[in-house]
């Protein structure tokens, strides 16, 4: 798979699935969870809703799948990351699992292109560079025949200088 950066807003980036940091409510919440409920419209939220009275809330590291509304994706993977606890429970196992999980799941739905935003590094406080390696190493351990690119999206400064130096 090859790995890009962009700097940027995740919804604005031409990708067949782009990854939401969502909460385990899948009610929606702020940060990139909030733009890509308000870029993509209230269907993204409809299928949430009808994925929680299926299933329950969402676990964190679990990922789920919604149509991306009007966004250009096709579709909206919803990964719930691990609030930030030093590391007391397991936090960078579940951040590594929200990665592993987002990319299976999009390799079961035929996604050759998917962009990341730098999940748990917001509201949920994840150390970013901690965060950052995680995200490297699990998506270059990811091998795939199906996805043949991975955008890693930082909306932020400090993630994009992060990101820059561990994928150099
Ligand atoms: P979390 O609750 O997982 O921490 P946040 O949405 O608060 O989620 O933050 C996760 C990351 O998403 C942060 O690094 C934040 O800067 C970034 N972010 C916020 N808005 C956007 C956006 N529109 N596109 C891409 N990334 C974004």
């Amino acid at each position: 798979m090859k790995i890009e950066l962009i700097k940027g807003d995740i919804t604005k980036i031409h990708a067949d699935a782009i990854v939401n940091a969502a909460n385990s409510s899948l009610l929606g919440g702020g940060g990139v969870d909030g733009a890509i409920h308000r870029a993509g419209g209230p269907q993204i939220l409809e299928e949430c809703r009808a994925i929680r009275n299926r299933q329950g809330k969402c676990n964190t590291g679990e990922a789920v799948v919604t149509t991306a509304g009007n966004l250009s994706a096709k579709y909206v993977i919803h990964t719930v990351g691990p609030v930030w606890n030093n590391n007391k429970e397991k936090e960078s196992k579940l951040l590594a699992t929200c990665y592993y999980n987002s990319l299976k799941l999009a390799e079961s739905l035929g996604v050759k292109t998917i962009a990341f935003p730098n999940i748990s590094t917001g509201v949920y406080r994840f150390p970013k560079d901690l965060a950052g390696k995680i995200a490297v190493d699990e998506v270059r351990k990811f091998k795939s025949d199906v996805i043949e690119k991975v955008i890693f999206v930082c909306f932020d400064d400090e993630n994009e200088m992060i990101y820059k130096k561990l994928l150099d």
